[in-house]
């Protein structure tokens, strides 16, 4: 990923969930507000966190007038921010950031739970990175974090140390035992991505997965894509069908095919192909292969 040598990388615990928090509990200056971009259901997460802390808050943006269906343009980032928060990607909605916005010296935050290692980015644009492992890096339990060293002393004194990211810094992770065995397997999964032939291969064939699904969507009016065309995620595809009872047959039929996991998220609804790293493009094709079918002896 080319991770510049002026960050360092934190294996920490509790999930993406726990980030929520420990964003302002450490990032949090004096003076001036916690900024968000509001995509949808974990941003919301991630904000109500910032609220419960009792911090000076702000959504910069939102996309929640067009039920999240697209990343917002036009971002105030303003000059007073202690942080600008994003969410990558939002697994629930199937929207993914195309380019990520340039925060000149206010560090930009991002939650990359559902997309971390499925493209190659620019480190260098984040003050901070976090994402719960369990979609492309391992298994639950190991929670990435990539901090850029001068964010380190933004930490306060006064917040509990096993939240402090200058304590795991100082101790390469190693305050109190970590999840050994997970990081384990994360190692396991970066040798899986090399002999891939790297992250930009990875990003080749996640592209042509994602690429295959869209256009299927696209060639017809029986599947709908959700997610605006300039917003789409290449991990996480949301789609519907006319009515929901056709829906239930198709996640139900495909499920019998051999395909699991298409149920779109319990407060949306719809179908999701969740096509993280991990699933082959003989999946997609199959998928697709499906859709095509059911289609015909449904539409
Ligand atoms: N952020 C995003 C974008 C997620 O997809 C998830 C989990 N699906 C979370 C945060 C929450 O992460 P965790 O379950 O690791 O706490």
């Amino acid at each position: 990923m080319k991770i510049p040598e002026n960050y360092k990388v934190l294996f920490l615990q509790a999930g993406a969930s726990a980030q929520f928090a420990m964003v302002p509990l450490n990032l949090m200056k004096r003076s001036g507000t916690a900024d968000y971009v509001n995509t949808g259901a974990w941003s919301k997460k991630a904000i109500a966190e910032a609220k419960k802390l009792g911090i000076d808050y702000k959504v910069v943006a939102s996309s929640e007038d067009k039920n999240f269906s697209y990343i917002p343009e036009n971002i105030d980032i303003g000059s007073n921010g202690s942080y600008l928060h994003i969410t990558s990607n939002n697994t629930i909605f199937g929207t993914q950031w195309a380019n990520y916005p340039n925060t000149g010296n206010i560090p930009l935050v991002a939650d990359m739970s559902s997309d971390i290692y499925c493209r190659r980015f620019d480190p260098d644009l984040f003050g901070l990175i976090y994402a719960g492992a369990q979609k492309n890096a391992g298994p639950a339990g190991v929670t990435i974090v990539i901090i850029r060293n001068d964010l380190l002393d933004r930490s306060p004194e006064n917040i509990p140390t096993i939240f402090n990211y200058k304590i795991f810094a100082e101790n390469n992770s190693l305050y109190n035992p970590p999840n050994c065995y997970g990081i384990y397997i994360v190692g396991l999964v970066m040798k899986w991505i090399l002999d891939q032939g790297g992250i930009d291969k990875v990003e080749a064939v996640n592209k042509k997965k994602a690429d295959l699904i869209y256009k299927t969507l696209d060639g017809t009016d029986f599947f709908k894509a959700t997610a605006d065309s300039k917003s789409r995620s290449i991990m996480n595809i949301t789609f519907r069908l006319p009515s929901e009872d056709l829906e239930k047959k198709f996640i139900a039929d495909a499920t019998a095919a051999g395909m699991a996991g298409l149920k779109g998220h319990r407060s949306v609804g719809g179908v999701r192909a969740s096509i993280y790293n991990a699933m082959p493009l003989e999946g997609v094709e199959s998928l697709v292969d499906f859709m095509q079918i059911f289609e015909k002896q449904n539409g």
